[in-house]
């Protein structure tokens, strides 16, 4: 039997379906949370360097506001499609929910490569976004963020052009903006730090001592960096990492036996966390296909890159060795491979709660840019362990008393937050 494609924001409502169920909520609930408010899709034209103009399809979905303003990052992909940003919009609401933050759920793309466009290029296909969505967007609707392939520099662009249009200055549009000009010192470390703060507190629960283990990570861009910054720092050894290779269109794992080093790494790595292979076999890394990164014998795996990365293809493959995995990635784990992963019984912190660092960190950018004052970077990472240490507590202490599977317990704590607020509102 031929297998259906994959498609995220079916994972995403499966997912949502299950607990619904266990929650018991009503059928008006239900139907409302399984989908998206709204959804906009426009194009952008762009007139190229070479001459002529190229138009880009655009996306933004607010899957829910219940509990405050839509957040979501804007993620400039080639292969972006509606249902990817539908799915990643949900995610985000329950997210937010999960680390109890006043935001809601949003998500927007652009279906673009950006290593293949100019500086030039890159601003215009930002400042179009912002013009086709300016309306439906701001600091009291819904907040853009950067996701994968965009950056501080794309959200200035984007705020500059929304202050253009709007006729006034709102730091509070966007988030992951540069320090200095409306960001927020730690936001780049944020995800991934937050990714190594909740695995630090299940090795606890565990009585596994940190400096005692090792991992495999798939990715090297901002999350995946700051994930295996963190983890080194406290003593783990990070045995192998895979990222993608643009010039050869396909992914590597990069393994050392006795630890990569991650300034080593870092030194050989382009801005958009591809791993020169070349550099790396002269730094005496081993260059693997991009899939092995999953089979490594480590008691740690990291996916830190896309969705859909451990699959019911891949899942039989994790070694008998590995006792926990952190999910930096957005959907990394379809839920054929949850079954697998659950009988090995391998405790998982799943996504939307080890990767709330980086939305935590953009709130506080908000609260900080209400208030025109900025934190060192001390307090907002201190206030970031504390929110992402909390959430993880009370994620886990349900799972144990109810005998909940992690992501199980996540959503049960997301979705009944977000329920209870469409509720108070009347909405249903
Ligand atoms: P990024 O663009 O900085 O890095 C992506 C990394 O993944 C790169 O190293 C790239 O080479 C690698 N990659 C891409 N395709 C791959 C493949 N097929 N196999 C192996 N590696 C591959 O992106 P990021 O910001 O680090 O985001 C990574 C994931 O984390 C995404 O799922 C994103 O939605 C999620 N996320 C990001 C943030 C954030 O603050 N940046 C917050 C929450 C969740």
């Amino acid at each position: 039997m031929e297998s259906k494609p994959y498609n995220p924001f079916h994972v995403a409502q499966a997912q949502f379906d299950k607990v619904a169920k266990m929650l018991n909520l009503e059928d008006g609930v239900r139907e409302l949370l399984r989908e998206p408010l709204r959804e906009y899709q426009f194009v952008i034209p762009v007139r190229m360097d070479g001459g002529g103009v190229k138009i880009f399809k655009g996306f933004r979905v607010q899957h829910n506001d219940a509990r405050g303003p839509a957040k979501g990052g804007i993620r400039f992909h080639p292969h972006e499609t509606i249902d990817t940003v539908r799915a990643l919009s949900m995610w985000m609401t329950w997210k937010c929910s999960v680390v109890d933050i006043p935001l809601g759920g949003g998500k927007g793309g652009i279906v673009c490569d950006p290593h293949h466009l100019s500086a030039r290029e890159q601003e215009q296909l930002c400042r179009g976004w912002v013009r086709q969505i300016a309306k439906n967007v701001g600091p009291f609707q819904d907040v853009p963020a950067p996701d994968v392939m965009s950056n501080a520099q794309h959200m200035l662009w984007m705020l500059d052009e929304f202050e253009v249009i709007h006729n006034g200055r709102f730091p509070g549009f966007i988030t992951g903006k540069p320090v200095g000009l409306g960001g927020s010192l730690g936001r780049t470390e944020a995800t991934g730090f937050g990714v190594i703060f909740t695995l630090r507190e299940a090795l606890k629960e565990h009585g596994v001592d940190i400096a005692k283990t090792t991992a495999s990570l798939q990715g090297f861009g901002n999350v995946s960096q700051n994930a295996f910054k963190l983890y080194d720092e406290l003593g783990g050894k990070v045995i192998a990492i895979s990222c993608w290779d643009q010039a050869d269109k396909t992914s590597y794992t990069f393994k050392k036996k006795s630890g990569a080093g991650f300034q080593e790494l870092l030194a050989i790595t382009d801005t958009f966390g591809g791993i020169d292979k070349n550099k790396a076999r002269d730094c005496g890394y081993e260059v693997l296909p991009g899939e092995a990164w999953i089979e490594q014998e480590v008691d740690i795996l990291i996916p830190a890159a896309l969705e859909n990365q451990i699959n019911k293809d891949n899942a039989g493959k994790i070694s008998s060795k590995v006792k926990f995995i952190a999910e930096g990635a957005n959907g990394p784990t379809t839920p054929e491979a949850d079954e697998v992963i659950k009988s090995k019984g391998i405790f998982v912190i799943p996504d939307f709660l080890a990767n709330a660092g980086g939305v935590t960190c953009s709130y506080f950018e908000q609260v900080q840019c209400n208030m025109n004052y900025f934190w060192e970077k001390r307090e907002v990472l201190e206030k970031l362990d504390q929110k992402m240490t909390s959430a993880f507590t009370a994620v886990s202490e349900l799972s144990k008393q109810k005998s909940l599977y992690m992501r199980d317990a996540a959503y049960v704590i997301a979705i009944d937050r977000v329920a209870r607020a469409v509720k108070a509102r009347s909405w249903v």
